[in-house]
């Protein structure tokens, strides 16, 4: 099988996506996975859905992705639900349409890919210290050699029962204290699970975040990958 560039959670940072893109270009990686959320949070959910469309072979569903096809954001924090109402606004009939295509969880050779995790696709997270009970449900529920999550935007490479249970991290907000993009290459035949972190301009999506009258927090966070 073809070796993987797996990227998760861009959430409408442009500026990191193109980072990354470029990254995987001058690697050379061919194929690209994406497992959900696209839109939500900063400010350029249209055009990174585009990019995303146009790159990956495979695009998830995330939460984020999934309330705004829905028009659903009351269940969000502020932040949240302002990035989720801006993106419904920025994205045109075509798009929304798409987002309402796209599945939460796909299997396909020994990969299980989803946004959350194989028992609640959409929203349950897997995190590096979610109970051991759990992560062996989980890795038992994947059915396949490799399980790829996002969501929690915290990179994850664990082997639990003989299941990789692996996530990239997340592209545009990284959640663990580092603030440069997070993505991850697979190579399936060998197990070999690479995670790589690509500056971008941080200060130029905080920016954006502003001009596009989104809620501060949004781009404050990205300063401390939190
Ligand atoms: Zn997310």
């Amino acid at each position: 099988m073809a070796t993987l560039a797996v990227i998760s959670d861009v959430h409408a940072n442009l500026h990191a996506l193109e980072a990354v893109l470029a990254d995987i270009d001058e690697e050379g990686i061919g194929e690209i996975v994406c497992l959900g959320d696209t839109v939500g949070y900063a400010a350029h959910p249209a055009r990174c859905l585009e990019v995303v469309r146009d790159r990956a072979e495979l695009v998830l569903l995330g939460n984020h992705d999934h309330a705004v096809a829905a028009g659903e954001s009351f269940a969000f924090n502020p932040h949240a639900r302002a990035g989720v109402d801006y993106s419904r606004d920025q994205l045109d009939r075509e798009a929304i349409e798409y987002l309402k295509t796209l599945e939460p969880l796909v299997r396909r050779a020994d990969i299980c890919y989803t946004h959350g995790s194989p028992r609640d696709p959409i929203r349950e997270y897997v995190f590096p210290d979610t109970p051991e009970d759990d992560l062996a449900d989980i890795a038992k529920q994947a059915r396949c050699a490799f399980l790829l999550m996002g969501h929690t935007h915290v990179p994850l490479d664990l082997e639990v029962d003989g299941v990789r249970l692996l996530n990239p991290g997340s592209v545009g907000q990284p959640r663990d204290g580092d603030t440069r993009a997070s993505y991850a290459v697979l190579d399936p035949d060998t197990g070999a699970w690479t995670l790589r972190r690509v500056e971008y301009d941080v200060e130029a999506a905080v920016e954006d975040v502003h001009d596009a009258g989104l809620p501060e927090f949004n781009g404050e966070r990205l300063k401390a990958g939190m």
